[in-house]
């Protein structure tokens, strides 16, 4: 017999890892040091499964970068030991989380899959079983001895996606995800169809980095009619602000309005970073396509293509962290890294 797959799950928190307490009915944190009593469908996988919880299992909305680096040394710590990973984690803020570690963890060889649910796994309607078995699965897969997967890709309602392509789109639904601008990378019905075009492509010799230095002197700024003079230059002169998301119109659309211009072109000269994305769940920013964004492409914003919200502000997180130069700066948030973004 072969050696078996060896996968990590870490458990961060979340609804997944709840169970109901039926006397009582309040939710309760899962030992993990149960998982297999609890799932006993998990001993039929060909692989062993491991498990490591944060000492205190969060609710996602309580997630900051902090706990972005936990994630990232515990893979870093047990990345030649493990064939995959597996991290549950609460659905809210889980997009960011995987656009963070997709940026974070460098030239990344092995599965890192995120997952959770909508309902706690001791839920008799729970959706947690699906999505924590058929993750595990997902981050066994081998071909030729190689993972088949290797990004940091999220799993939820049947379908795979790439982690930093991803939005948390609905709070009621079990399919509470999509990537609007990037095709499933795989997806679960009668066989478990991978959608191998799709998936990164890893140079082997290229040697695993852990990147855990992250600036989160940025903030995210949504358009709307009615954005005033004050409000707007109150945020441009947040102390120490060093990059904005600027959430547009369409496809990348502004008003024209002087003051407005004036001011973001006084930001960007004085060193602020400021990314144009649209505020559309798909689709991409084009300058110059309408006059309303011509302008914006003059001032040397940032073009952020078809990026989501979520993967642009965790991107000019790490890129502030590498300390890259000015003058590169812009050309390499416009490069996708890790798969984030078209590449025209
Ligand atoms: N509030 C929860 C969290 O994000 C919701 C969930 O787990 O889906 O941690």
């Amino acid at each position: 017999m072969g050696v078996k797959t060896k996968i990590l799950l870490i458990y961060t928190g979340g609804t997944i890892g709840m169970i109901k307490d039926y006397e009582s009915g309040a939710l309760k944190a899962f030992n993990f040091n149960n998982l297999m009593k609890r799932i006993p469908e998990l001993t039929q996988l060909a692989c062993t499964i491991d498990s490591i919880s944060f000492d205190k299992p969060i609710d996602s909305s309580n997630m900051n970068p902090s706990h972005w680096v936990a994630i990232t040394n515990i893979i870093e710590e047990h990345y030649t030991h493990y064939d995959g990973f597996v991290v549950l984690h609460g659905s809210d803020t889980m997009s960011y989380t995987a656009a963070a570690l997709s940026y974070m963890l460098e030239n990344l060889g092995k599965p890192v899959v995120l997952t959770g649910s909508q309902l706690p796994i001791g839920d008799l309607r729970t959706d947690a079983k699906e999505n924590l078995i058929t993750s595990i699965q997902i981050a066994a897969l081998r071909e030729e001895n190689t993972a088949v997967i290797q990004e940091v890709c999220l799993y939820f309602e049947y379908k795979l996606y790439r982690g930093n392509r991803t939005t948390k789109v609905n709070a009621e639904h079990f399919e509470a995800f999509a990537s609007l601008n990037y095709p499933e990378l795989a997806e679960s019905g009668v066989h478990l169809k991978i959608n191998k075009e799709y998936l990164k492509k890893v140079k082997k010799e290229k040697q695993f980095k852990a990147h855990k230095l992250l600036d989160d002197n940025v903030v995210i700024l949504k358009l709307f009619p009615g954005l005033n003079q004050n409000v707007l230059n109150s945020v441009l002169n947040i102390p120490n602000l060093k990059g904005l998301v600027l959430e547009t119109y369409g496809a990348g659309n502004a008003p024209t309005d002087e003051w407005l211009l004036n001011s973001l072109k006084k930001a960007i000269d004085s060193g602020l970073y400021i990314v144009n994305v649209t505020q559309c769940s798909g689709g991409s920013v084009l300058l110059g396509q309408y006059e309303t964004s011509e302008e914006l492409q003059h001032l040397q914003i940032i073009n952020g293509k078809d990026i989501t919200t979520e993967a642009a502000v965790t991107k000019l997180m790490y890129l502030l962290g590498t300390g890259v130069s000015p003058k590169l700066f812009k050309t390499l948030f416009e490069t996708p890294l890790r798969g984030e973004m078209q590449e025209k």
